[in-house]
């Protein structure tokens, strides 16, 4: 068995801060994690369709979903990329030119000092991870964000490079294919901390900072995208270090009912 982690993130390395070394098979994962695979159950999930819902309903999930397009392959477009509320995963791609308009740099410390487009989230993410941010420093909670927005052709370019590097199967299970990335959304920030050397790893979960995180994070819009154990759902084993940012009603909701975002709109399953 391959023994790799499957993150929907890139995985970063302290110092130096090339492209090539993310979306990398980590070699820290500990096979006894996918174990939790197991635990999640079907309860509570506000629509229990399998795939995108009916239009006739005036539920939240068509109303996010009908303008959707299936295409020849059987994966989703969807239909507005622009919503906060958007669910990317493997088989719900975004359009290969969608660029969010309203991207900015957060004013949070991040662990690499250059410039770089995956600095950026969209204006009303990066201020609620400010407000989280300054939350967290208050609670003595020391959190460096680490990677956030990543274009369709940046995901394209490193995912291409990985298939080259390591074949297109064992690719698939670490490295999102362009347009399945919810980085590309400018959604989505991955942070860490020093007490895991700025890595992402799912030690990182169990760190006074992860553990906040998984408190607070709702408080202020967010979500830890890929929970432990909701692999089959996501697509994704537990990435405690990765925030989404849905707004904070449904980060609330999202967060006391502990489903996926998938289960929380009706979309599961998610994965092929
Ligand atoms: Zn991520």
């Amino acid at each position: 068995m391959l023994c790799i982690s499957l993150t929907a993130c890139s995985l970063a390395s302290s110092g130096n801060e090339q492209e090539s070394e993310e979306d990398v098979p980590a070699s820290s994962q500990k096979e006894s994690e996918q174990n939790d695979a197991d635990k999640e159950g079907q309860s509570s999930s506000p629509e229990e369709t399998e795939q995108t819902p009916a239009d006739e309903e005036k539920d939240t999930a068509s109303e996010k979903t009908e303008k959707d397009k299936v295409l020849d392959d059987g994966t989703v477009e969807v239909g507005e990329p622009e919503s906060l509320q958007v669910v990317v995963n493997k088989r719900r791609k975004l359009p290969e030119d969608y660029t969010p308009e309203d991207l900015t740099v957060p004013n949070v410390p991040f662990y690499f000092t250059e410039d770089h487009p995956k600095k950026q989230l969209r204006k009303e993410a990066a201020r609620a991870l400010e407000k989280l941010f300054d939350a967290a420093e208050q609670d003595g909670i020391d959190l460096v964000a680490a990677s956030g927005y990543r274009s369709y052709d940046r995901q394209k370019r490193i995912y291409e490079r990985n298939v080259e590097v390591y074949g297109k199967e064992e690719t698939d299970t670490f490295s999102a294919q362009p347009g399945t990335s919810e980085h590309q959304t400018g959604l989505a920030m991955d942070v860490t901390s020093a007490q895991v050397a700025f890595k992402l790893e799912q030690s990182f979960g169990e760190t006074n900072e992860g553990e906040w995180l998984a408190d607070h994070a709702h408080e202020h819009g967010f979500i830890i995208r890929y929970r432990e154990g909701a692999k089959e759902i996501t697509g994704y084993m537990y990435e405690p270090w990765h925030l989404r940012y849905v707004g904070k009603d449904i980060s609330t909701d999202v967060h006391e009912q502990a489903v996926t975002l998938e289960e929380f709109f009706g979309l599961y399953p998610s994965d092929e």
